[in-house]
């Protein structure tokens, strides 16, 4: 697999490069040369196939010869080891569950699938690898979960003290082995410019092998992917072929795999982008104007982001030709209130508890189809977290029916700790040079 820059056509990477350097010197992103089809013999029997054996199929498509049959095969087993089930809520309304992993998020396939590749092109002897992130929550659990225990890697994740939930805390800091939970006296956005600092200290580089554990990274796009297909097998299974999909979404990453998904073949017959009030791409889509905004805080917050970073690369697999992608791609953006509303929908029809983001997922189908009443197709919305990551959000009669999985019972009992700096770099560096 050979990957361009999307501010450079010409330029030409490994996998493996991409993966550890996230991002091209140029600040564009990484985008794969040539999206190959799936044949169309694996797409008419999808529904005989499990999720990893889905993904195993689009990851050697895509990564060709980079990692060799039985390791890319072992390697997918060990990072979706968890369920994504489509559950139905009416004959054609469809919750996708992407909460099954270890964070309780979508992001944990992304951040499980990426740690195992940097394991896997780590080879033995190697100087230790360390990643280093700034959460505003989400991220950090995935990452966290998603490198714990990975041999000859280090995480440490920075995060803003007070604006994490209780249970995005407990997975940063009951961790210990190999992850670093560091609670800042700041904001997310100071977190983030402390790490970006760190990334380009001349002596922290020459000390360390530094990586970020970015979601722009190729390495969480790709294993993304792999739920559209598993998700349009199930439905496929129950004799539905005309599938939309919703996405709640922030940074873009999820419906951009959604749609390189669609290009690798999948046969979607419509994408939503859900957002909050942070709506640069519903703004574009309907006036053609991409103007960027410093975000605002929503109950939805995790898609708080008034730059999404993949968006350019959406264009790129559209050649940035906005009228096609318009027929492929619909917009709609929901404020607290609605989300707030749709919360209490989803409970009253379909007894059925939705986080924010997925609230907001739910409200765009609702809306598209009201705009659109002759599509029969069957609606997917994605649900891209717990419901129990968010407490403060729910009325106290909803919030009284979220059943706390397992594994968040197991953190409690378990000792907590974070290290604790101020927003001052100099501190960082040296917590970071003392190892
Ligand atoms: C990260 C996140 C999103 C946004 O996903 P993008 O890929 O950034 O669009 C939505 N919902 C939840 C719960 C998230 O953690």
């Amino acid at each position: 697999m050979q990957l361009y820059s999307t501010n450079n056509k010409y330029l030409r990477v490994s996998f493996k490069e991409a993966v550890f350097n996230s991002m091209p010197q140029d600040k564009g992103l990484y985008m794969p040369v040539e999206i190959p089809q799936l044949d169309a013999d694996f797409i008419g029997n999808i529904e005989k196939y499990s999720l990893p054996e889905i993904a195993y199929k689009i990851a050697s498509t895509l990564l060709k010869d980079e990692i060799p049959a039985e390791d890319l095969k072992a390697l997918i087993e060990d990072a979706i080891n968890f369920e994504a089930p489509a559950v139905k809520l009416d004959d054609n309304t469809f919750v996708l569950e992407l909460f099954h992993g270890p964070s309780l998020a979508f992001k944990d396939f992304g951040a499980r699938f990426m740690s195992r590749v940097m394991a896997y092109f780590l080879k033995d002897g190697e100087q230790l690898l360390d990643v280093l992130v700034a959460t505003s929550g989400d991220t950090g659990g995935a990452v966290a979960l998603g490198f714990l225990g990975v041999p000859n890697t280090r995480v440490t994740i920075l995060y803003p003290e007070g604006k994490v939930s209780p249970i995005q805390e407990l997975q940063l800091t009951t961790n210990a082995e190999n992850i670093r939970a560091v609670q800042v006296k700041g904001t997310f956005d100071d977190c983030q410019a402390l790490v970006k600092q760190a990334f380009a200290d001349e002596e922290l580089n020459a000390k360390f092998r530094l990586t970020s554990a970015n979601s722009i990274n190729i390495s969480r796009l790709i294993p993304q992917t792999f739920y559209y297909f598993n998700t349009y097998a199930q439905l496929k299974k129950q004799g539905l072929n005309d599938v939309i999909f919703s996405v709640p979404s922030g940074n873009f990453g999820n419906i951009g795999a959604g749609l390189l998904a669609y290009k690798l073949g999948l046969p979607v017959k419509q994408f939503i982008a859900a957002t909050n009030i942070n709506d640069t791409v519903p703004r574009f889509l309907e006036s053609g104007i991409y103007e960027t905004k410093p975000s605002t805080q929503t109950y939805s917050n995790a898609m708080d982001v008034g730059a999404p970073s993949n968006w350019v690369r959406i264009m790129d697999l559209f050649n940035g030709d906005v009228d096609t992608l318009k027929k492929v791609v619909t917009s709609y953006r929901f404020n607290d209130e609605e989300t707030l509303a749709g919360i209490k929908e989803i409970d009253s029809k379909f007894d059925y508890v939705a986080c924010p983001h997925t609230a907001i997922a739910y409200l765009a189908i609702e809306k598209f189809r009201e705009e659109n009443p002759d599509d029969e197709s069957a609606a997917v919305f994605l649900s891209t977290a717990h419901a129990c990551k968010f407490p403060d959000i729910f009325p106290k009669e909803i919030a009284a029916k979220i059943k706390i999985p397992e594994q968040v019972k197991a953190l409690e009992s378990k000792p907590q700790h974070a290290d604790k700096l101020n927003v001052d770099f100099e501190g960082f560096k040296n917590y970071l040079l003392k190892g």
